[in-house]
């Protein structure tokens, strides 16, 4: 899991061409120590700052980024592949969050306790130094969850974002300074997991870790945390259900399912990457999903046409392979979309039919466009085999019946639960798993309590 070859350098690699776009300079261990001593000290006065004055400072970083937002985009498409649409979606988000989170210095409210002989009151307290740890499918997007709620909470963040992605992280570590946040109050730290992020978890100034990748790495985080009784929130991963009752708008339902799993080439952990749908409307659903799914533009991701651009990588696209090509147990693939033929990590949008509910197309995250189908009788089958997994991050259910929607979404074991929509993510509203699929939540109003601690002060008042 933990590489041990260290690396000074990575060259970013354009997944759509496999040219190179840059090549970004690795931060060491002396060089994250330095950070995490430096962002303590900006930490300090940073708290110290009247309220207003940090809730200026972060709608100025919305507005600086909202300033920039085609240029970040255009740095997602190139770095990352994203689509067009999806990259300018993510940059807006970053400054969404922030705006969002910009009210938050101003009412980090405590209470006030009713008690004997005295006031009883309580403080929200900054923790320090948070780390926040970034993935390589959402780069924006899952820095900006970190880092504004995080600062907001008179934090400093020391940030790692993934290897294969720095670049637009170093660009929003740029724009922070550019809208006056103080020096060294978050720092952007491209470099390895067994590196920075190691020591992110090893040293004593870092007060939290903000986690999301893979299970295996978070287990290894919350083992590590451990030793210092540092505070995580890990966001893993997920093997989430789309549920098609017999009662739905199957034309609906087919024609938005290709977008829940295909969507970032399906290197989402809320990818609907198993389809469940009752036996009786089985045949009647897949011939109108199969339609959907050849629709699907997979196409240079700088298209503002393009719905679906390549893999992140050449090992990304291998592993994702394995799950059909090479699997272990044979996969039966049903209907396939299109892809571009040539240079770039190109895989086609793949449905398939497992023989069994212990294929590992059924059980693992693919983390690519590959979306596995099971008929289900009743609904007690349905919510019994969305739950039969280690997983539960999100999840859909299509259905007209409003008892039964509530009833299964009430029944099924995720933190995020869509009827008749595959949205996810809201930035006012929670979001993180259940199971193995995370600890702790994102995003919405209580997100704060997550970058804070509770204080309890009394005050006598009797002579
Ligand atoms: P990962 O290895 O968990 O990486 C996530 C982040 O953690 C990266 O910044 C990574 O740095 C860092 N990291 C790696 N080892 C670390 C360690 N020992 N201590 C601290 N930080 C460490 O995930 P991945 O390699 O990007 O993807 C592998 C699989 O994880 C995917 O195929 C998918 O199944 C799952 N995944 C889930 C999510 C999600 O949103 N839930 C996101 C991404 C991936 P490096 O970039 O240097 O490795
Ligand atoms: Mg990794």
């Amino acid at each position: 899991m933990s590489e041990r070859t260290v690396h000074r350098s990575h060259d970013v690699l354009d997944p759509a061409t496999e040219q190179l776009i840059e090549t970004v300079q690795l931060a060491d261990v002396d060089r994250t120590d330095q950070a995490i001593e430096q962002a303590s000290v900006a930490q300090r006065g940073w708290a110290a700052l009247a309220p207003a004055d940090r809730a200026r400072a972060l709608r100025r970083f919305a507005e600086v980024v909202d300033a920039h937002l085609e240029e970040l985009a255009l740095l997602e498409v190139r770095g990352a592949g994203h689509t067009l649409s999806n990259a300018r979606w993510e940059a807006g988000n970053v400054r969404d969050v922030l705006a969002y989170y910009s009210a938050a210095p101003e009412r980090l409210f405590g209470r006030q306790i009713p008690v004997a002989e005295g006031v009883d009151i309580t403080f929200k307290e900054p923790l320090g130094v948070v780390a926040v740890i970034v993935p390589w499918n959402f780069p924006m997007p899952i820095a900006g969850w970190g880092f504004a709620p995080a600062l907001a909470a008179g934090n400093a963040v020391v940030l790692k974002p993934a290897e294969l992605t720095p670049l637009t992280a170093v660009r929003l570590g740029e724009l922070a300074l550019d809208a006056g946040l103080p020096e060294h109050l978050l720092s952007v730290l491209p470099g390895q997991g067994s590196v920075v992020g190691e020591r992110f978890v090893t040293h004593p100034l870092v007060r939290k870790i903000c986690f999301t990748g893979s299970t295996a790495v978070g287990q290894r985080i919350m083992r590590g945390a451990a030793d210092q009784v540092k505070r995580i929130t890990l966001e893993l991963g997920g093997k989430s259900a789309n549920i098609v009752f017999e009662d739905a708008d199957l034309e609906l339902a087919a024609a938005a399912a290709p977008y829940a799993v295909f969507d970032n080439a399906g290197q989402d952990c809320c990818a609907r990457s198993r389809i469940l749908v009752q036996r009786s409307v089985f045949d009647r659903f897949m011939e109108r999903f199969e339609v959907a799914v050849q629709g699907v533009r997979v196409m240079d991701p700088s298209s503002p046409d393009a719905e679906m651009g390549p893999l992140i990588s050449a090992g990304q696209r291998e592993r994702v392979r394995s799950f059909v090509e090479g699997a272990a147990e044979p996969v039966d693939v049903l209907f396939r979309g299109s892809a571009p033929q040539g240079a770039g990590y190109w895989y086609p949008p793949t449905v398939v039919r497992p023989r069994s509910v212990q294929d590992a197309v059924w059980r693992e995250e693919v983390f690519g466009p590959v979306v596995a189908v099971l008929p289900f009788e009743d609904e007690a089958d349905a919510v019994a085999m969305a739950n039969d997994t280690a997983y539960g991050l999100s999840g859909s259910i299509w259905t007209r019946d409003v008892g039964r929607a509530l009833r299964v979404s009430r029944g099924v074991q995720a933190g995020n639960l869509s009827v008749n929509s595959h949205s996810s993510v809201r930035y006012s509203t929670p979001f993180g798993g259940f199971k193995q699929s995370g600890l702790g939540r994102e995003l919405g109003p209580d997100a704060l309590d997550s970058f804070t601690e509770v204080k309890n002060v009394f005050i006598a008042t009797s002579e």
